[in-house]
């Protein structure tokens, strides 16, 4: 069903290192009908009200402000720690090699505000699940999460199912 999307998603091999096969969307974003696509089936699938659409920095930022806007929802940004002026709360991550920390405003979310996250794509779930844990901490309701692309052998998808989310995807 997701062909068309799938047809404006390019693999750039060895990027950023040697080995990684990188689903490169920005190819996706550069197409109207395929953005408006994606935008369209991501709002289509979300499920119930929500009140806001964490997007991960940076191609995440992209998706949540598109979907906020027909779901009329708040947009709530997951950045790289240091990046915002406010007080922040963070979570640490593991990565292959060392470890890597986002945060948000600590006063982001009020207490129960269900959030859907969004970024354009999962692979090991890593930073995802980081995600998840940080919005919760700070209390919000985090059901639900999507992505453009998922990589499903690199098993992010199921680990976040674990963790009680329903994550859905355009192209796997
Ligand atoms: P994970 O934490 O699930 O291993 O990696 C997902 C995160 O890294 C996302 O924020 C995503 O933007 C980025 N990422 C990892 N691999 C790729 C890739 O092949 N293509 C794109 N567009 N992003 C990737």
């Amino acid at each position: 069903m997701n062909d068309d999307l799938r047809a404006l998603i390019r693999t750039i091999p060895d990027f950023p290192k040697p080995g990684i096969q990188f689903r490169d969307i920005t190819t996706l974003l550069l197409d109207p009908a395929g953005l408006a696509a994606c935008v369209e089936r991501m709002v289509a699938a979300t499920e119930g009200p929500v009140d806001l659409v964490a997007g991960i920095e940076a191609r995440g930022f992209l998706f949540a402000a598109a979907l906020a806007v027909p779901l009329r929802a708040g947009v709530l940004l997951i950045r790289k720690d240091g990046k915002l002026p406010g007080a922040t709360i963070a979570e640490d991550y593991a990565l292959e090699y060392g470890s890597d920390r986002i945060a948000i405003h600590a006063d982001a979310c009020a207490p129960g505000a269900r959030v859907l996250l969004v970024d354009d794509l999962i692979a090991t779930g890593g930073t995802a699940r980081a995600a998840v844990r940080l919005l919760r901490k700070a209390g919000a309701e985090v059901r639900q999460a999507q992505f453009v692309v998922d990589l499903p052998d690199l098993g992010g998808a199921q680990r976040l199912r674990d963790e009680d989310i329903a994550v859905s995807a355009l192209v796997a």
